[in-house]
């Protein structure tokens, strides 16, 4: 199965910025594995900013752009050295590209994205995909790895993408603020209803929160690919997946009608 995986900032560091180690090993362990199982893995990463602003002992991400650039930069090095390093440990390499909204908007460019990620690929690479948040201005930022990782998904021509987030998926209410909210537990069809339920619910951290996660599910389930929303905080959740058993979160299913 070819996978594309996309962890938030929320599930790969504290609140102070500060990597959650036993996070970051316990993902780096079971894609390691799942890898040796025969699959295809691409990880689409954030927590470049927030690891900058842990790095750079800043007192919390920077409201304006250049200071959220600035952190990137520093934060984007750090992610890839503990990626490098920890998947290192398993025998695997990893590769990094970023990219910019004109790389995903211009033919040309995601031409030369699509045949570079397929050579990695092919050579049992890795990839590690982020925005190239130094150089994206508000303007033309793609914003949220979520749209991203959905993009990645649906270029590479995915099996299943899944988002592991901070909480375990779609629920009939904000579960934060009413307690007899309901998880969902599979979507055979986005419809406006589904669409309204996710409405602005960004944590502290994390950017999209379950409005671009919806949208990720659109752009992936309309290219005929399942896409899962699922709790970060226990990674192996991916072997339940994957293997078919039964776990917490949203199943959004692939249009196979037009695929
Ligand atoms: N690209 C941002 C980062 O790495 C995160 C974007 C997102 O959280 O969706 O910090």
């Amino acid at each position: 199965m070819k996978i594309v995986v996309k962890i938030g900032t929320s599930s790969l560091t504290y609140k102070s910025g500060h990597l959650n180690i036993r996070a970051v090993e316990q993902l780096c362990k079971v894609l390691s594995d799942l890898k040796n199982a025969g699959n295809e893995i691409i990880l689409v990463s954030s927590g470049a900013i927030a690891m900058g602003v842990g790095k750079l002992q800043l007192r919390g991400k920077p409201e304006d752009l250049p200071g959220k650039q600035a952190a990137a930069a520093v934060g984007q090095c750090e992610l890839m050295y503990i990626y490098d390093k920890l998947f290192s440990e398993y025998n695997h390499t990893v590769g990094q590209i970023l990219l910019t909204a004109d790389d995903i908007s211009d033919p040309g460019r995601f031409e030369n994205f699509r045949n570079t990620i397929n050579r990695l690929l092919e050579m049992k690479v890795l990839p590690i995909i982020n925005e190239n948040d130094t150089l994206g201005t508000n303007e033309i930022r793609i914003g949220d790895n979520d749209n991203l990782g959905a993009m990645v998904a649906v270029s590479v021509g995915a099996d299943l993408m899944v988002i592991l987030t901070d909480t375990d998926g779609l629920y009939t209410a904000d579960p934060s603020k009413d307690p007899d909210s309901v998880l969902i537990k599979k979507v055979a069809v986005i419809t406006p209803e589904i669409e309204a339920l996710a409405g602005g619910t960004a944590g502290t951290q994390g950017t999209g929160g379950m409005a671009t996660k919806v949208e990720a599910a659109v752009t992936v389930t309309e290219a005929g690919t399942d896409m899962v929303i699922t709790n970060g905080k226990d990674v192996s959740v991916l072997y339940d997946i994957i293997e078919g058993r039964d776990y917490r979160g949203t199943l959004f299913c692939g249009r196979k009608d037009i695929s």
